[in-house]
């Protein structure tokens, strides 16, 4: 979904001319290439201002135009208008518990290298060595520029700075990752909360594309979310809103490493589902999703009946707390079998009054697998360059 937003009145023409390349550019990185005629009427701008702004594009490399592959009708063809990858690259990064991944991609989102490794010992200063040097492996194969990047950390992390306050699950306490990873990649680096990455990914472009208010959760050790609450992705102050894994949920549930007892993760996240699947602890995580996918049916209530209702219970309160149209599970949770994803929606459709009052809430998986936090990484990078290209 492309937003867009009138320049306030007054504006002067330069600024207008910014404003409308900046919603061209920003409709066809996110929604593909498109015709002249339908960016004008997508956009609300007159032809005359399309052409200006397409041939402005076209002539600084950024966008191209070509005859599509499919023809319909007779007479001549549309032109196609396409964004050049290489025109801006931005470098993503997804470091998680156990793995960093990190990948350039290009205007429009394809991903034009990636690299990924597993991640035994987590000190910052060598995760943040290995990060660069990755990054110099991939853009020098490329021949590319990178001009911005964008980080996914499983952690409480300051919007404005990227410094990470705390990342439990990685044993990072006060990381200014954003400001040293600024100062050695050289561009301007953006960090953010993994499950509110993956909500902007899957609203970008995944599950919950198109919708006004979605909330993604996501189940790795911890569990976190991002919530799209009326089309933008909700903050909180300084950016610290999503960490629903604490919901204290469980009175006489297990202690978690936040100091509260029984918080939701603690139920419903990797430990919890090794517990019920019956696996010894420390089982890494592609164990955990096999097993769950290879669960014969029969036996998926007797084995998953309790995780099901605690995670019905969370999602019944996070329904009626943000009244989103949809839920999407990601990581972990994308490996449920889909009678528990079905049984789940129909649980907080019955016993949410928010989601009775608005028809019901959609529950899905997400379709990214476990690419989620890399593409909405790369897109929180896109953010202000498509500002500026
Ligand atoms: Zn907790």
């Amino acid at each position: 979904m492309t937003q867009t937003s009138t320049p306030t009145a007054g504006a002067r023409p330069d600024e207008v001319r910014r404003h409308n390349r900046t919603a061209v550019l920003r409709r066809l990185h996110v929604d593909g290439p498109c015709t002249r005629a339908a960016l004008a009427t997508e956009l609300g701008l007159n032809r005359s201002t399309i052409k200006a702004v397409v041939d402005g594009l076209a002539e600084s490399g950024v966008v191209s135009e070509h005859v599509p592959r499919a023809r319909t009708g007779a007479g001549r063809p549309s032109l196609l208008v396409l964004p050049r990858p290489l025109a801006a690259v931005v470098l993503a990064v997804d470091i998680r518990v156990e793995q960093v991944a990190v990948a350039l991609v290009g205007l429009g989102g394809e991903v034009l290298g990636r690299n990924s490794w597993i991640l035994r010992a987590g000190d910052p200063a060598d995760v943040l060595t290995d990060v660069v040097e990755s990054a110099r492996l991939l853009t020098e194969d490329l021949a590319a520029q990178v001009v911005g990047a964008g980080v996914s950390i499983p952690g409480v992390v300051r919007r404005r700075d990227g410094f990470v306050h705390e990342a439990p699950n990685l044993r990072w306490r006060d990381v200014p990752l954003g400001d040293r990873l600024t100062a050695v990649l050289g561009v301007p680096t953006l960090v953010a909360n993994d499950a509110e990455i993956a909500a902007r990914a899957e609203h970008l472009r995944g599950a919950a594309r198109g919708t006004l208010d979605a909330v993604y959760v996501s189940a790795d050790v911890g569990v976190g979310a991002g919530v799209i609450s009326d089309g933008k992705i909700l903050r909180g102050t300084a950016g610290y809103v999503g960490e629903l894994g604490h919901m204290a949920i469980n009175p006489a549930g297990l202690a978690c490493y936040c100091g509260n007892r029984g918080c939701w993760e603690t139920e419903v996240g990797e430990l919890a589902l090794g517990r019920a699947l019956d696996l010894p602890e420390h089982t890494p995580r592609g164990v955990i999703m096999a097993a769950l996918r290879a669960l014969p049916e029969p036996r998926i209530d007797a084995v998953l009946g309790e995780f099901t209702e605690w995670l019905a219970t969370g999602l019944v309160t996070i329904v009626n707390a943000f009244a989103p149209e949809l839920v999407v599970l990601g990581d972990l949770f994308t490996a449920l079998p889909t009678t528990v994803v079905t049984a789940v929606g129909r649980a907080v459709t019955e016993r949410s009054l928010v989601s009775r009052a608005i028809g019901g809430t959609r529950v899905l998986t997400s379709t990214m697998g476990t690419d989620a936090k890399l593409i909405g990484a790369a897109e929180l990078a896109f953010e202000p360059v498509l500002d500026t290209v």
